[in-house]
């Protein structure tokens, strides 16, 4: 059973997705639920704890319930009984007393799970196959494309939901690419994509050109991530860039239309919904190959579909994209999804590309299926050092600190 692909695409705020977007949420559900409270406390554990301030969690959460005081607390120690690493109280108080409270998961991608209460319920399940292997056997079997698929059990309104997304991602493109400035957040980093834009004319290096176009896109939709823009999370906002990258640049070399992106990301959808329900898409969860590795998986495939590619061909550049980024850590400097987050939504769309090319003349000779590549990127991710999940602890973003 898979959620509708409208999970993975999501409007939103940056800079973060299971720092910002979902904590807002947890805190304006707790406020619909306590009209009467005259106060909050919010408590953040785990990475929501360690790199919350570079997100600005505390800034989301404080905006959601504004006016209503609202005390952030940035707990030192995680208590024992916390399970996820992206965890949240929340308790409403009424003349100093506490009257409710709620402890709240931030799941990725916007995502949030209250504690004791039921997962999303089977109404929310849109598929019913549960792997990539169950997908194609279902097309192959009833000689169908993945786009029938899709509209086979999303209805048809999913091409205007998706034809909606595709609006935002490409105003984040042009919006990114018409701004400058220094980034917020203190690390004195200027936006970078409007002077990658602006060089391309005047470089003497044609194979240098696609770099430069697909890389000012990622650095632009990133950019605006990083500044508290609206964005789409795909899958998450760390790695939005990447998806709307490639997907601007090949519909304007191919001349394509706005539908034949629709159904790019319906195709991309499948493959980050995969992830999402059999894997994760938090950097807290598994490391940045949750995200960033996702990310490249979701545009590697909808390449694929704009190629014309078949099933298998558009499976195994979405294999290849996720595979090359198995172990890749979540280090942000500072906690701000800055560095390395920015460049590397633009590494990960050129190598979006790569895979895609790829996949075109190495499809038949492929030994790993995605679900295989969903599962490792799992088992990775668990295993994986909580330094380099998110925690700010680690990597990047320990030494970086060290030179001060
Ligand atoms: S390193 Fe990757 S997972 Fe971590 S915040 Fe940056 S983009 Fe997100």
């Amino acid at each position: 059973m898979m959620k509708s692909i409208r999970d993975i695409y999501k409007v939103g705020k940056g800079p973060s997705s299971s720092h910002t977007m979902g904590p807002a949420k947890a805190a304006s559900d707790f406020r619909k639920e306590t009209p009467e409270a005259d106060a909050y406390r919010v408590t953040l554990y785990g990475s929501l704890s360690k790199t919350g301030r570079g997100h600005g969690t505390d800034r989301a959460v404080m905006e959601t319930l504004a006016p209503i005081p609202t005390e952030v607390i940035f707990a030192q120690e995680t208590p024992e009984d916390i399970q996820h690493p992206n965890t949240l109280d929340l308790v409403a108080l009424k003349d100093g007393r506490e009257i409710a409270r709620q402890r709240v998961r931030s799941i990725g991608g916007g995502d949030i799970m209250v504690e004791g209460r039921s997962a999303p319920g089977q109404s929310e399940e849109t598929y019913l196959e549960n792997s990539f292997a169950e997908i194609k056997q279902f097309c192959e079997f009833r000689y169908i494309s993945l786009i029938d698929y899709v509209e086979l059990n999303e209805g048809r309104d999913i091409w205007d939901y998706l034809l909606g997304i595709w609006e935002v991602m490409k105003r984040s493109v042009q919006e990114g690419l018409s701004t400058t400035g220094e980034l917020p957040g203190g690390l004195h980093i200027d936006r970078k994509a409007k002077s990658i834009y602006d060089h391309i004319l005047v470089n003497k290096h044609p194979e240098v050109v696609e770099c430069q176009l697909v890389c000012s896109y990622a650095y632009a939709v990133s950019e605006q991530n990083a500044d508290n823009g609206t964005i789409v999370t795909a899958p998450t906002c760390g790695s939005c860039g990447v998806l709307p990258a490639v997907l601007y640049y090949i519909k304007d070399k191919r001349n394509l239309s706005d539908m034949d992106i629709a159904h790019a990301l319906g195709v991309a959808g499948i493959f980050g919904e995969l992830a999402k329900r059999n894997a994760s898409v938090s950097g807290a969860e598994c490391g940045c190959q949750a995200e960033i590795g996702v990310a490249c998986a979701m545009a590697a495939a909808a390449l694929g579909q704009v190629f014309g590619y078949s099933i298998k061909k558009i499976e195994y550049a979405a294999e290849v994209a996720l595979e090359h980024h198995l172990g890749l850590t979540c280090d942000p400097i500072c906690g701000l999804v800055q560095i390395p987050c920015i460049e590397r939504n633009a590494v990960a769309a050129m190598r979006a590309l790569n895979s895609a090319n790829l996949a075109y003349f190495l499809a038949d000779t492929r030994r790993i299926s995605y679900d295989m590549v969903v599962k490792t990127m799992y088992e990775t991710g668990v295993n994986m050092n909580r330094g380099y999940r998110e925690t700010s602890e680690g990597g990047l973003a320990r030494l970086y600190s060290r030179r001060g």
